[in-house]
């Protein structure tokens, strides 16, 4: 079932959208070489606490980080540890908060210091397909609209979308109906109407789209070894134009004086 919320749930699905994307505007600011995922982690922690939120991912489903920090060939749901960045590196950083209830959601792949020019293309890429689908979030599309847009913009560059994962409904809960995938047909899926709110997330591979599970339960590694993006923004449904409850502002702001 798919939830609509009013516009009052709504800005309060602003509110915690706004706080995990001023907090990955804070952590923007501290990647760098030889700083460690785990310091990122407890930073952000720290952040949305002082901001009378709480982590959103800490203990859903037994997740230990406040961020998923996936480096290089990890797609998603990496571990923070005491991996220490390096030149070179790219680095996906999911971040979740509980915020008067209600869940934010949202990812930035960085790169650390300077990346090879293959590198940036897809991450270029793979933001680029984010704001196609984010294009079709309207009222009267279907959810497979988007899904297509996703997938064609990211095909387009020669990259490949994981399958295993996929976007979802936000609200009080943090993955609700419907599933967002990143490839699918044009007209195909749920209706979308004003209310609903979603997280667009591609998942995009520079190499093969095949993914490998690894032992700690959590990471998602690419199967060929080759890096992989993530970006996501939650948007609500709207008439005409999509209300994107996401900014990459704060992130921009730190990017752009580094
Ligand atoms: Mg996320
Ligand atoms: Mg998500």
């Amino acid at each position: 079932m798919l939830y609509f919320k009013t516009d009052e749930e709504v800005g309060f699905l602003r509110e915690s959208n706004l706080l995990v994307s001023r907090t990955l505007g804070e952590i923007a600011a501290l990647i760098k070489p030889g700083v460690t995922t785990l310091y990122l982690d407890k930073i952000a922690e720290e952040f949305i606490r002082d901001n009378g939120a709480v982590p959103g991912f800490k203990g859903y489903g037994g997740f230990p980080g406040t961020l998923c920090t996936s480096v290089n060939d990890e797609v998603v749901h990496g571990i923070p540890s005491g991996y220490m960045l390096k030149e070179g590196d790219i680095i996906s950083i999911d971040c979740g908060v509980i915020l008067n209830g209600w869940y934010g959601d949202s990812a930035y792949t960085f790169a650390v210091g300077h990346i090879s020019e293959d590198v940036q293309r897809l991450l270029d890429y793979t933001r680029a397909a984010l704001e196609e689908g984010v294009k079709e979030a309207v009222a009267g599309n279907r959810v497979g609209d988007i899904s297509f847009a996703v997938q064609s913009k990211a095909e387009s560059g020669g990259y490949s979308v994981v399958r295993e994962l996929v976007g979802h409904g936000l609200g009080r809960k943090l993955h609700e109906q419907p599933e967002v995938a990143n490839w699918g047909k044009k007209g195909s899926g749920p209706k979308m109407e004003k209310g609903l709110v979603i997280c667009i997330e591609p998942m995009i591979n520079a190499g093969k789209k095949e993914t490998l599970q690894m032992g700690d339960g959590w990471t998602i590694k690419t199967a060929d070894g080759m890096p992989s993006a993530h970006f996501e923004y939650a948007v609500a449904v709207d008439r005409g134009k999509a209300d994107v409850l996401t900014t990459f502002e704060y992130i921009d702001q730190v990017l752009n004086k580094k």
